[in-house]
């Protein structure tokens, strides 16, 4: 076939044309929201410690990079109960709930994708992240960043003259600049589950680094709460079978095997480090494992972990989000002589947020009852109950939803 230079140009116009008209004939129908925007939003405010009031704020025109969400639900975090109790980062009053999602009612009008390049659309289900104080190209993209400790999260900050700053409210604002990602194809629990998620997520790629995590190794996880059980979950996508969960509440060691766990050992029913060290071989069949998570904030369990750990082996140590106090080891016989591998691993980077939305449907779909860690819900109206159930440790996960 033979195309002469004036074909050639003409198909290029064409094609150029069509190019040019694209962007118009893309544009987004301005959608009607069901035409029920309110005009006031309610808030769960922390005004003093161990007290939410539910205060009424107007909504405000939304700038034309933000976005107006109704808060669909938002997990209680355990940073949330270390603020109700005792405001460690000098907040009040605020706005809590970073755990949160919803649902877009009205957006900017240069608001087109969310941080991953998806199309954002009116009645499209999302959650967020950070909202960057450097530029969130490089944050997304650089792989050396290990955590995201650059910028403001939603819901640990102080309040100001907009006040939907937190999740826990019934509207938000999100403001231009946010990371935020369309999560429509999960459904609500699994969208609140999200950001624990993601904290694993990160501390299993940083375990990844020492090498030493292969498919066939014996995994110890101590510590069950909902850290340690997501982390169970995390390995068992990953292949990961050989794992001991080690914990002292009965309850929470089944829920462990559900999760995938081998084996349990309930530490109240060994006495002294040596003991309990003895019990997590036997469940091993007579070995010391070949890698540890810890999954408590218990500088105790710090010290007792290495004992798990054959010589050579590696830790993951994730505990420790805020100060919990200090461990003591013995460098020479918990470190040294055995050569061990040892990283930390806090919060999560946005990479890590991306990968955990298919952590999340793999973990349905091989029938880990990751849903299940919700186990206390409560409305807007009963926060403070959903703080104190949260710090007497009832359950496992305790979420707000919204009902309206
Ligand atoms: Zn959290």
């Amino acid at each position: 076939m033979n195309i002469n230079e004036n074909d050639i140009a003409k198909v290029v116009e064409a094609v150029l044309n069509e190019m040019n008209a694209k962007p118009s004939a893309c544009a987004k129908p301005a959608k009607a929201s069901n035409g029920s925007i309110p005009t006031k939003a309610k808030v769960a405010m922390l005004t003093k410690l161990g007290n939410f009031d539910i205060q009424e704020y107007p909504i405000p025109e939304i700038g034309d990079d933000d976005i107006l969400v109704k808060v669909e639900g938002c997990g209680v975090c355990g940073t949330d109960a270390h603020e109700f109790k005792n405001d460690p980062f000098s907040l009040i009053p605020v706005v809590l709930g970073h755990e949160g999602t919803g649902e877009i009612i009205k957006m900017g009008k240069n608001v087109k994708k969310d941080s991953a390049g998806k199309p954002l659309n009116i009645g499209d289900k999302v959650v967020t992240c950070m909202i960057f104080n450097d530029d969130p190209d490089i944050t997304m993209f650089d792989l050396n960043k290990q955590n995201v400790g650059s910028g403001d999260i939603y819901g640990l900050m102080p309040d100001d003259n907009i006040h939907l700053n937190g999740w826990f409210a019934d509207y938000m604002i999100i403001r231009g600049g946010s990371t935020i990602f369309n999560v429509s194809d999960l459904d609500l629990d699994s969208r609140i589950l999200i950001e624990p998620c993601a904290v694993l997520i990160h501390a299993v790629e940083r375990a990844k680094t020492t090498g030493i995590l292969r498919f066939n190794s014996r995994v110890v996880v101590q510590g069950c709460g909902p850290i340690g059980l997501i982390c169970i979950a995390v390995l068992r996508t990953m292949g990961i079978e050989n794992i001991v969960a080690v914990d002292g509440n009965e309850q929470r060691l089944e829920f462990a095997k559900r999760m995938g766990a081998d084996n349990t050992v309930n530490f109240m029913n060994h006495k002294g480090v040596d003991a309990l060290a003895d019990a997590v071989k036997d469940a091993f069949g007579g070995y010391a494992a070949d890698f540890a998570f810890q999954c408590t904030g218990s500088p105790v369990a710090h010290a007792n972990i290495y004992k798990f750990i054959r010589s050579g082996g590696g830790l993951c140590e994730l505990g420790f989000f805020i100060n919990g106090g200090d461990a003591t080891i013995n460098p020479h016989f918990d470190l040294c002589s055995k050569e061990i591998t040892l990283v930390g691993s806090w919060v999560y980077t946005l990479r890590d947020y991306a990968t955990t939305f298919d952590f999340l449907k793999r973990a349905i779909a091989i029938g880990l009852p990751i849903k299940e860690l919700i186990t206390h819900r409560f409305s807007l109206e009963e926060m403070n109950e959903a703080l104190e159930t949260n710090l007497a440790q009832k359950g496992l996960k305790v979420v707000y939803i919204n009902k309206d």
